[in-house]
């Protein structure tokens, strides 16, 4: 244990100092140090890649990355996997068996457990939480109040758990669906439009697209699955790929960012430079472990991410567009745009704050059969929406700034949910609103945990609202 420890997260947003740290060796310590902090607030943490306020806590925290075990079943179509285990570790694990997971995000840095506790997903599929099957969990039992494992497999519990913000206990370990391993194919294309894109889904299901800003044009990495066939030149995309996207555009936009300091630069870069350097055309397949991750962690970043139905993902992005296009033009005279019309005082507050400055990511995610999974419900198929800044942690506040604004006018407009796992601006009453299946959340942990143990203030206000909105 380590009392004085500060933790912080990826991005540099989220610090905070607990009561304890603990990274238990294995289950039977969980249940031990459970039994010794009774009564104490306790949060897990994963890879410390979540953006909100999940993990904070003046309680205790436990890290469970010993619980990293991967024990793939007989039928070889699922697995259990120790909870602190990150991704690229299980997939690993999984290869040298032909197996691989049914979905994977754009890094595989965090754990399997704090992954799926967000819905993290990737594009085509749905999120991993889907995926879950079963999840055991460490809790306190409400009669003894003894620290006990569940096994959680069905029902509403399942559909809880399967994305449970750490809010139903300690997870140590998650049976997840895995399947054979398979090829994708890619290549790029750009589009001066959206319907375009969305059209070509049908023979790329797996794709994702790019609105880069200031050029306004779309970017699509058409993906699809095909039998595993490493084409001759796939080492050498790789490489490509590494040097021109994950370093290339990344020190490129630092380079505009933190020494050149020009918003002009910044969108010259995209109407006249950053479009032209992306190879079109060029189709290669290569595993889907090495074709759907990039190197994303390289540099730390804050990104917002927020959800939309397919019905709504062209006014969506249009709307992205205005609010972006007001919020970099300090002095610009132009008339009120119909889709901002609405929320036209707090834009105009926003003027000048924040010139955006990185491709605008668009991932098409299924409906999930969880409860409260960003992309859960509906018969629509859910489009992700992601915006990041590579500003430094102090000078943030224009993006954060922008990201407020879209995510609360977006969520009345466009019903759009913010990733749980991501910069969540939006304060509670809002978030619970656009979860149907909140209440039913709620009851499930409290039914687990009467006394709030496993919650942290964030979760409390979460639940606090959800009793409100059915007050009212
Ligand atoms: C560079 C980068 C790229 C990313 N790319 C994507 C992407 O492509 N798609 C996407 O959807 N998201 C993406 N994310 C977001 C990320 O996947 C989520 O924030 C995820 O939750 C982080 O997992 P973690 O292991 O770091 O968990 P943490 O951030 O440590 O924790 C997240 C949540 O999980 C809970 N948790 C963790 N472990 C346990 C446990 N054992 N028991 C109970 N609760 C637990 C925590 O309490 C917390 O509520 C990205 C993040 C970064 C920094």
């Amino acid at each position: 244990m380590n009392a004085a420890r500060t933790i912080s997260n990826f991005g540099g947003n989220v610090r905070f100092q607990p009561t304890g740290y603990f990274e238990p060796g294995d289950e039977t310590e969980v249940i031990s140090i459970l039994n010794q902090h009774r009564g104490q607030q306790i949060r897990v943490v994963g890879s410390l890649h979540a953006w909100s306020d999940l993990v904070v806590t003046d309680g205790i925290v436990l890290n469970v990355t010993h619980l990293n075990q991967v024990d793939l079943q007989p039928d070889g179509e699922s697995t259990w996997v120790g909870a602190g285990c990150q991704i690229k570790t299980v997939l690993a694990a999984l290869k040298k068996e032909g197996r691989t997971l049914p979905s994977l995000g754009l890094i595989t840095e965090q754990t399997i457990a704090g992954a799926t506790s967000t819905g993290t997903h990737g594009s085509g599929r749905h999120c991993l939480s889907q995926y879950i099957q079963a999840v055991r969990v460490v809790r306190f039992d409400p009669v003894t109040g003894d620290a006990m494992i569940e096994l959680i497999e069905a029902g509403n519990d399942l559909r809880a758990a399967k994305c449970g913000l750490g809010s139903l206990g300690v997870i140590v370990s998650v049976k997840i669906q895995c399947r054979p391993c398979y090829g994708i194919e890619e290549h790029f294309r750009e589009y001066r439009s959206l319907e375009p894109v969305l059209l070509a889904e049908e023979q790329f299901p797996l794709q994702q697209f790019f609105l880069a800003p200031w050029r306004w044009s779309y970017l699509a990495q058409h993906r699809r699955e095909v039998p595993l066939k490493r084409s001759r030149l796939a080492g050498l995309y790789r490489i490509y790929w590494f040097l021109s996207i994950d370093l290339g555009l990344h020190l490129l936009i630092l380079f505009a960012l933190r020494i050149v300091r020009s918003n002009r630069f910044v969108r010259f870069l995209y109407r006249h430079v950053i479009a032209r350097t992306v190879i079109q055309n060029w189709k290669v397949t290569d595993e889907s472990s090495a074709m759907l991750i990039m190197e994303h962690e390289l540099f730390r970043h804050l990104e917002i991410e927020l959800f939309v139905t397919r019905d709504r993902l062209e006014p969506a992005l249009n709307y992205v567009r205005e609010v972006l296009t007001v919020a970099a033009n300090p002095s610009a005279e132009r008339s009120a745009p119909s889709q901002v019309s609405s929320s036209r005082d707090g834009l105009e507050a926003l003027r000048g704050v924040y010139c955006h400055h990185y491709p605008i990511c668009i991932r098409r995610v299924i409906s999930d059969d969880t409860l409260i999974s960003m992309s859960s419900g509906g018969s629509q198929d859910w489009y992700a929406i992601s915006l990041i800044s590579y500003a430094r942690p102090t000078q943030r506040s224009g993006f954060q700034q922008v990201a407020a604004f879209l995510a609360t006018t977006m969520s009345r407009q466009f019903g759009a949910r913010p990733h749980w796992g991501k910069y969540c601006p939006l304060p509670a009453e809002d978030l619970v609103g656009l979860y149907p299946e909140f209440g039913e959340f709620r009851r499930t942990c409290e039914e687990r945990d009467p006394q709030g143990r496993f919650r942290n203030s964030w979760i409390t206000q979460l639940f606090q609202a959800t009793s409100a909105a059915r007050e009212s």
